[in-house]
């Protein structure tokens, strides 16, 4: 026989002191099986978190202790310009490719020699985009990235940068004894997850820019005997 609520509330009066422990005995029956529910739930929440934090125990790190730490910025990265002055012929190829047409060339025309000569050079850092155009379009080589990513200032016009201020060249990350150099996460050698005390000459996760330059070359050699 099946017995709830009901069953008991319909007993007769003399049974009325039965029937209230009955009562008391299933809504405590009910609470021991709420919290039972509760628990579970609890315990299912608590598992999924946990699963989040051993999953993340086999990731690479993602935090860097800036400024005691730093990433070494990779190959190709395209920081702060540097400008050398007696390179320039003022030809202005730079101001051409710029999509923002940004940087300054102050030049005068020699008649004898007919000849510009360079009188200043620069480049408001606060609007570049640093897509390197100029850089890769100037005949004479002499703009190029450097790796310095640290130019903040409070004066936004403090970063319309002249010939003098692009012609300093910045510390290297490795080379700045104020600072722990970090490889870059993304690349460290396959398996490791600590950027810390990596032993010398360690090999990042994946291939060289020279590596590949190789790996392509008899490819080359191929289809030109063809
Ligand atoms: S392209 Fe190069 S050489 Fe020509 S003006 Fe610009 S920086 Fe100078
Ligand atoms: S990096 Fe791009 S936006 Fe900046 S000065 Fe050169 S061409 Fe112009």
């Amino acid at each position: 026989m099946e017995y709830n609520l009901l069953t008991f509330t319909s007993l007769p009066t003399k049974d009325f002191k039965k029937r209230e422990t009955l009562t008391t005995m299933l809504k405590f029956l009910k609470q021991v099986g709420d919290y039972a529910k509760e628990t579970v739930q609890a315990a299912r929440y608590i598992g999924q978190g946990l699963s989040v934090t051993f999953d993340h125990m086999q990731r690479r790190p993602v935090t860097v202790q800036y400024p005691y730490e730093k990433l070494i910025p990779s190959e190709r990265f395209r920081g702060r310009i540097h400008f050398e002055f007696d390179k320039c012929i003022s030809c202005e190829v730079c101001v051409r490719v710029c999509p923002i047409n940004l940087p300054v060339v102050d030049y005068d025309f020699d008649k004898a020699s007919k000849k510009k000569k360079l009188k200043s050079y620069s480049i408001d850092f606060g609007v570049c985009i640093f897509c390197a155009n100029c850089i890769e379009y100037c005949p004479t080589n002499c703009l190029s990235a450097t790796e310095e990513y640290e130019i903040s200032t409070y004066e936004r016009h403090e970063l319309n940068y002249d010939n003098v201020a692009m012609g300093r060249l910045p510390y290297k990350v490795t080379q700045d004894p104020m600072v722990t150099p970090l490889r870059e996460l993304a690349y460290l050698p396959k398996g490791v997850l600590d950027p810390h005390d990596l032993p010398q000459g360690s090999q990042r996760a994946g291939l060289r820019p020279e590596q590949i330059a190789q790996q392509m070359e008899p490819k080359k050699e191929e289809t030109t005997q063809k």
